[in-house]
């Protein structure tokens, strides 16, 4: 048994199969989840079970987060039970959620106050990757604690990389995913292009697949879009905010403006679809 105690927050899509590859080397480890029935299938891996955020990291030593959002974060830490309302000093708290840069670098310096760490940790995969440990992890914070995390990191990613302070994996994060939705709407654009040509959606995305600009990427979603299988790995309504954190830092380039638009529209109807849902919002 690994003898680091470790505490898990969040078992959302992410959060589960994450968890369980801690659990599967063999760590101790302690979830809390806000909706408690998704903590039942951790319990039966050998998971402990903390009723609080402050009753787990008062049990753990390392404590990460996988998380919607900056509202998420603020409960978790400062709500009435959250991991602020005690004593931290020493825990180390690495937060893998895709959220700002500005609340990780606030977090930080909160946590150094109280004596403890804070590691922004946001990761590159989804479902898949995170169920096989091969996410990439892009960290932002001190690197003494980086150091004594990254065993920890490495059984959930094939890539482990300290880029810098607080909020660096934060940006890494969010530049990556403004990719990840210029990309979608082109391939939405595009398959519905097709379409209208006369080109049958399978001969478009067999063609794409064998071309020179086939990718893992294209050919998953590809292979929902044929299947009309939107449900989430990804849900559209987390790119939403990912653009919007993007924006809030200074990305407003004409592609991105569009995007947002497009996405915006979509998350009304699609919100708790996969992203590429968004196709049936280019569709019209
Ligand atoms: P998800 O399935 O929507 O799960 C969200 C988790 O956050 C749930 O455990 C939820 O608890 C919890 N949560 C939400 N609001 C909360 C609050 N106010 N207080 C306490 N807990 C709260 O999301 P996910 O797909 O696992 O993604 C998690 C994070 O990773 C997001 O930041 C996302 O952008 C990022 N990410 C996702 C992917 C992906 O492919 N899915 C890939 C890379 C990064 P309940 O169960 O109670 O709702």
């Amino acid at each position: 048994m690994n003898t680091t105690k470790i505490g898990w927050i969040g078992l959302g899509n992410m959060g589960i199969p994450m968890a369980e590859q801690l659990i599967k080397a063999d760590y101790a480890v302690t979830v809390y989840n806000r909706s408690k029935e998704k903590e039942a299938a951790l319990k039966e891996m050998g998971a402990l079970i903390a009723e609080t955020p402050k009753n787990l990291i008062s049990q753990t030593e390392v404590i990460i987060l996988m998380v919607s959002d900056d509202a998420a974060i603020e409960q978790i830490f400062n709500g009435p039970e959250g991991l602020f309302s005690v004593e931290i000093s020493g825990k180390i708290i690495v937060n893998m959620s895709t959220v700002s840069p500005a609340i990780s670098k606030e977090m930080a310096a909160l946590c150094k106050e109280k004596g403890a760490e804070y590691l922004d940790a946001p990761v590159s995969g989804s479902v898949k990757q995170a169920e096989t440990g091969q996410l990439v992890i892009m960290v932002g914070g001190d690197e003494a604690a980086f150091e004594q995390v990254k065993p920890i990191l490495e059984k959930m990613g094939k890539m482990v990389v300290r880029l810098g302070d607080a909020g660096v994996g934060n940006v890494a994060k969010l530049a990556i995913n403004s990719l990840l939705a210029l990309y979608t709407q082109g391939l939405a654009e595009t398959v519905v292009f097709a379409n209208q040509q006369g080109i049958k959606t399978e001969d478009l995305l067999n063609l794409l697949n064998n071309g020179a600009i086939a990718n893992v990427f294209t050919k998953i979603k590809g292979d929902a879009i044929i299947a009309d299988n939107y449900k989430p790995a990804f849900a559209l309504k987390h790119i939403v905010k990912d653009l919007n954190l993007a924006k809030a830092i200074g990305l407003n380039s004409p592609l991105a403006k569009t995007t947002l638009q497009t996405f915006e529209a979509a998350t009304t109807r699609y919100g708790e679809e996969d992203l590429i849902a968004v196709i049936k919002q280019v569709k019209g």
